[in-house]
This record gives C-alpha cells, sequence and structure tokens, in this order.
C-alpha cells in the first residue's frame, strides 16, 4: 500500500486585498492673520495707534496725521475717498493689539 499523494498545490487561500487610503489632507486650518494685515500702507510697517478711516482702512495715527498735514485735502492713501472733513481718528484698540504681536 502506497499513499502515493500527488503533489498538493500549495495555493493560499487567502486574498490579499489592498486598501485604498486617500492621501490625507495635513494642511492646518491656515486661518492664522498674517503680519502684513497689520502693515501701514504710509510707512510700510506694523501699525502704530492704528486708526480706522470712514472708508475702512487702517494707518498709524501718526502717518495718517501727517499725510493729511501734508496734503490740503484729506483724503484716504489706499482708496483716494476724499473726506470733506477731516475724520475723527479713535485709534483701533482691537487691531492695536493684534498688530502689538507682530512688534
Ligand atoms: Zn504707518
Ligand atoms: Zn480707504
Amino acid at each position: 500500500m502506497s499513499l502515493g499523494w500527488p503533489g498538493n498545490a500549495s495555493g493560499s487561500p487567502w486574498k490579499s486585498w489592498k486598501e485604498v487610503s486617500g492621501s490625507v489632507d495635513m494642511s492646518a486650518a491656515s486661518c492664522l492673520l498674517t503680519e502684513d494685515q497689520f502693515l501701514c500702507s504710509i510707512c510700510l510697517d506694523v501699525f502704530t495707534d492704528p486708526v480706522s478711516t470712514p472708508c475702512g482702512h487702517n494707518f498709524c495715527k501718526t502717518c495718517i496725521t501727517e499725510h493729511w498735514t501734508i496734503n490740503v485735502q484729506c483724503h484716504c492713501p489706499n482708496c483716494k475717498e476724499v473726506f470733506y472733513t477731516r475724520p475723527e481718528l479713535q485709534v483701533n484698540t482691537f487691531i492695536s493689539e493684534m498688530a502689538a504681536q507682530f512688534r
């Protein structure tokens, strides 16, 4: 009696499945404020006592005051909006505090 087994083809029964892993976007929420958002367009430096003009632009108090002293007509150096009366300038404390972080 001979137990002759035919060569058993060793086939691995398991399936090899690939996990398709989508590339995870690791870009962090870049909602951080950048320095150039706090730059005065007159002195090109971070605001010192930032004031807001009626048109919504911000400048250093000294910069815009000087600008309006030199120029007969008050206008915004950014958008050229003309102010027939010299606007009351108040230091924007919020921007001032934010700008202080870049000093
Ligand atoms: Zn300035
Ligand atoms: Zn403006």
